[in-house]
């Protein structure tokens, strides 16, 4: 039984994107076969690539304007190619912008009943962050990459949300490395005082410090890069809880913003 991995990535761009970003993309594309390394080997991985764009006549294309199929010698490179290879990620993130809908499968060929593999749980690491300006740069060691979820009031005032997204680490964890955060202060529930740090220019939250809670901080993880793809681990103040939230995953229509947000 083959273990190689085809997978296939189809993307419809958005029109608005200028030829040149577009050329770009695709030379960063194509230079994957080669940039994408194993670390411990040093060697690319990825077995071949074919890309190109759509030229069929038939109309079910729904929309995508472009195919890529890659081959991976088993589901732990391409694992490491979605998950964890800088180089790929740093593409994925660059692209974003430039995507408006894709389609991804994967299979393998020859195999017609099987499960669907498991996503691998993300490693624990430093996890750069950032603020919506760019002044503001850290780092955070986190263990367990997960968010655990606070529906207090406080953070819905102070985030504008339904919950904000959080771990707490040691101090030492947090390196700031551009950028000095300002200080609000508030008494919290305990009577005690607790200082949020947020940068002064964007006023995105970064971290904040309960006194009761010595040399221990909470970071905000949506903050950090592939926050989005972290899970949520659990929850606090869950009576605070709006009411719709649980509702809410797979019950919305996709809406396309009219203003770029
Ligand atoms: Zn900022
Ligand atoms: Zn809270």
């Amino acid at each position: 039984m083959t273990s190689v991995i085809t997978h296939i990535v189809l993307f419809k761009y958005k029109p608005s994107i200028t030829w040149s970003e577009f050329e770009a993309h695709f030379d960063t594309f194509l230079a994957l076969k080669h940039k994408c390394v194993k670390p411990d080997t040093g060697r690319p991985y990825m077995k071949s690539m074919k890309a190109g764009k759509n030229r069929s006549w038939e109309d079910f294309s729904k929309g995508m304007t472009h195919g890529f199929v890659l081959e991976f010698e088993n589901q732990d490179d391409l694992d490491y190619y979605l998950t964890e290879d800088p180089v790929h990620l740093k593409f994925s993130r660059d692209a974003a912008p430039l995507i408006e809908d894709s389609v991804v499968v994967d299979i393998q060929d020859g195999i017609l009943f099987a499960p669907r593999f498991k996503k691998p749980a993300m490693k624990g690491g430093n996890f750069h962050g950032s603020c919506h300006c760019g002044d503001c740069t850290w780092t955070a060691e986190i263990t367990t990459p997960q968010h655990i979820l606070c529906h207090c009031d406080t953070c819905k005032k102070l985030g504008g949300g339904p919950f904000s997204m959080n771990q707490i680490i040691h101090k030492d964890q947090l390196k700031i490395l551009t950028g000095t955060p300002s200080r609000y202060t508030y008494t919290g529930a305990s009577g005690n005082p607790v200082h949020c740090y947020f940068c002064p220019r964007c006023t995105s939250h970064i971290y904040h410090h309960q006194a009761v809670m010595g040399d221990q901080i909470i970071i905000r993880t949506i903050l950090l890069e592939g926050g989005s793809k972290m899970q949520p681990g659990g929850e606090i103040f869950a009576e605070g809880k709006l009411g719709w939230v649980d509702a809410l995953r797979g019950v919305l229509d996709r809406v396309t913003p009219e203003v770029k947000l």
